[in-house]
């Protein structure tokens, strides 16, 4: 009995330290997440999802080599530019989608970080909290779209995920070296953006 009773013990112990290892791990890790973005002189944190994850300069699109997409595949008379090597690929792609009768259209390809932050300043006049807006919009400086290789599908909301179209590039468009940067599985990289597609060939 005694014997048991110190066996039950130590089982007790240990689930209690391995609790209280994981807790302090989360929390220090949570600590270690010191990434802020500035907006109009206001220091904002960037929550989890974004930490870590700050666009750096080999990632940031050169502007002097950004073109037009062709308007076809362009929503309603946007201008949308990217990298030669993502339109490229993309003009590639939505061939043989529209030969499957599927019609890809894009409504976003390259913003630049001033280009977020005017996101940003618009939605704070309009009202709405920092929290609440990062919960859909990409902070200055982290959003995959600053790098020229990713767009956005039409329609670029959570509603895309039930799409024909979306089931045709989750089965195709790794053929064509685009990825979905945040699908529904990926640990951290929530929402998911179903709509969020990226050029990156493996090479
Ligand atoms: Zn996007």
């Amino acid at each position: 009995m005694i014997m048991k009773m110190n066996e039950y013990k130590r089982q007790v112990i240990t689930v209690l330290a391995a609790f209280l290892i994981m807790t302090v791990s989360r929390s220090l890790a949570a600590e270690e997440c010191r990434d802020t973005v500035v907006i109009d002189s206001v220091v904002y944190t960037v929550p989890t999802r974004w930490c870590g994850h700050k666009m750096d300069s080999t990632q940031i699109a050169d502007k002097t080599r950004l073109v037009r997409l062709p308007a076809e595949l362009c929503f309603e008379d946007y201008r949308i530019y990217v990298l030669p090597e993502t339109r490229d690929a993309l003009v590639k792609m939505a061939a043989a989608a529209r030969a499957d009768s599927i019609e890809l259209i894009v409504d976003s390809g390259f913003r630049s970080a001033a280009y977020q932050k005017r996101i940003y300043r618009r939605r704070l006049a309009e009202g709405e909290s920092f929290d609440k807006i990062v919960q859909f919009v990409a902070p200055p400086g982290y959003s995959e779209h600053e790098t020229g290789r990713a767009v956005d599908m039409v329609p670029s909301n959570a509603s895309f995920a039930h799409t024909e179209a979306y089931r045709w590039l989750k089965k195709n468009a790794h053929k064509f070296g685009f990825y979905e940067t945040y699908p529904e599985t990926k640990e951290g990289l929530i929402p998911w953006e179903s709509s969020h597609w990226c050029y990156q060939p493996s090479e």
